[in-house]
């Protein structure tokens, strides 16, 4: 059975970039649930002759709720489905009051959570992870997904985390 990766975070972390730039084709709008419509989440990826199933949570979105309850849904559904969660953070904005919000949500799964700040798009020579390392979810793989930064090394977390 293929791997399933599945991506979370706010809005605007760059999850559709990421998505984006790890699969090779797209599959479209799947229905499930009434008012919970999942459009265009799903892609296959492979890395290291590895095939896995990708999931761009923030393609799932709700009718008539409030934002906080629709990244509640995003988060319970990438634990319930997926065999590793790619958690993105902000570089450029740093840790906010909603991922601290998916992060709490996230403490409760066994599955593994590998920590992404996107938006690092040049090496940063007072980089400081320790504001990441505090949301206690492990070390931060620093990438640029619109620059194609720290890409590979996240693949290699990936697949040697399924
Ligand atoms: P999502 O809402 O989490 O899916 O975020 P998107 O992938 O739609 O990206 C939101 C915005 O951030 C877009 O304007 C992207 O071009 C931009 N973005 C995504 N990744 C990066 C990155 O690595 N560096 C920079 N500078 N911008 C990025
Ligand atoms: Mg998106």
């Amino acid at each position: 059975k293929k791997g399933i990766v599945a991506i979370v975070g706010r809005p605007n972390v760059g999850k559709s970039s990421l998505f984006n730039r790890v699969i090779r084709e797209k599959k479209s709008i799947v229905e499930d649930t009434p008012g919970v419509t999942r459009d265009r989440i799903y892609g296959n990826a492979e890395w290291l002759t590895r095939e896995f199933l990708v999931i761009d949570t923030g393609g799932i979105t709700l009718e008539d709720q409030p934002f906080a309850k629709e990244i509640k849904i995003q988060a319970e559904i990438a634990i319930e489905e997926a065999d590793v969660i790619v958690f993105v953070l902000n570089y450029k904005e740093g840790l906010t009051e909603e991922d601290k919000m998916i992060a709490r949500i996230l403490y409760k799964t066994k599955k593994p959570v590998l920590i992404v700040v996107n938006k690092y798009d040049k090496k940063d020579l007072n980089l400081d992870i320790f504001e990441f390392m505090s949301i206690g979810l492990g070390e931060p793989i620093m990438i640029s997904s619109t620059h194609g930064i720290g890409i590979g090394d996240l693949l290699d977390q990936i697949v040697h985390s399924m």
